[in-house]
């Protein structure tokens, strides 16, 4: 396995789920950790011991808004004072499932705020640094909904290809940054389908309701419609390929966005 001992990652949303996993995928590689999310004091406590647990030397939790520009800015701020972020995980993401009909201006803008302008505002403070040092990393976690689109996902299908395109602009910017021996700077998304975690509770309860209740039921349901392979995947699986990702081999793997989907967006 590749260290990443004297790194520091920040990962937006690692309080639970996809960015929890990855947290513990880097600090079991020894990177320090920028635990980041909206939590309780009970849940912070919990995820800040899961991964001194796995191996980072170093947790500190972040509670920046990702739909708050100004308070972005302060917590790149800390993080800067902190030595920088040498790899950003953009995580943090919300859903809403609404047709045109349905969706409100404000469910566009808390979307499009979260899960595109957030990691905007993470980058732009993030990759001059790390061309300066001559590593960093950035993993963007898109979405099968950044390479194709399903109903009653506008806002959300929408925020996710903007991160892909996002992402392929800045892996242009800095592809000559840095050098082999040291690693580069990368920007790449990941584009998981179904990943068993909060963020798709709401859809499977509503297909568990047309089976008398039965939760199984639902998530085959939801599967048969999109993921071939009848799998959902478990967040470590994300947490493998990210730390994959900031591995010094993977200096030219730049500019992608790579699906854990099942097969989903290959038919
Ligand atoms: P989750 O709901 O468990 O985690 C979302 C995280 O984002 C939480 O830690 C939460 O604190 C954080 N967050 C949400 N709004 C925030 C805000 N305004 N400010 C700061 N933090 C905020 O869901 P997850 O599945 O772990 O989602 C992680 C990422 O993976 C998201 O970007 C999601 O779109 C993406 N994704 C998930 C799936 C899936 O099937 N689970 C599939 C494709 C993509």
């Amino acid at each position: 396995m590749s260290r990443l001992d004297g790194k520091t990652a920040l990962i937006t949303g690692s309080v639970q789920g996809i960015g929890l996993a990855i947290a513990e995928a880097l600090a079991t590689a020894g990177a320090r950790i920028g635990l980041h999310g909206l939590a309780g004091p009970d849940q912070v406590a919990a995820a800040t011991a899961k991964l001194q647990r796995a191996g980072a030397p170093e947790v500190r939790f972040f509670d920046a808004d990702m739909s708050d520009t100004a308070a972005i800015d302060a917590m790149m701020d800390a993080v800067v004072a902190w030595g920088g972020a040498d790899i950003l995980v953009n995580n943090a993401g919300i859903q809403r499932t609404v047709s045109f009909a349905q969706a409100t201006p404000e469910i566009w803008n808390a979307v499009l705020a979260v899960n595109l302008s957030g990691a905007f505002h993470t980058m732009r403070r993030a990759l001059p640094l790390m061309a300066e040092k001559g590593y960093g990393r950035v993993v963007n976690i898109a979405s099968v909904h950044g390479l194709v689109a399903s109903v009653n996902k506008a806002p959300y299908v929408a925020s996710k290809f903007g991160l892909v395109g996002m992402s392929r602009v800045a892996a242009l910017e800095y592809a000559a940054a840095g050098n082999k021996a040291a690693g580069g700077v990368t920007v790449n998304c990941i584009c998981p389908g179904w990943t068993e975690t909060a963020i798709i509770e709401p859809q499977i309860a509503q297909r568990a309701a047309a089976h008398g209740g039965d939760r199984a039921a639902g998530i085959a349901d939801l599967l048969a419609e999109k993921q071939p392979s009848q799998r959902t995947s478990d967040p470590s699986e994300i947490g493998a390929l990210a730390l994959w990702l900031c591995a010094p081999i993977a200096h030219n793997v730049t500019g992608t966005a790579i699906p854990i989907d099942g097969g989903w967006t290959v038919q």
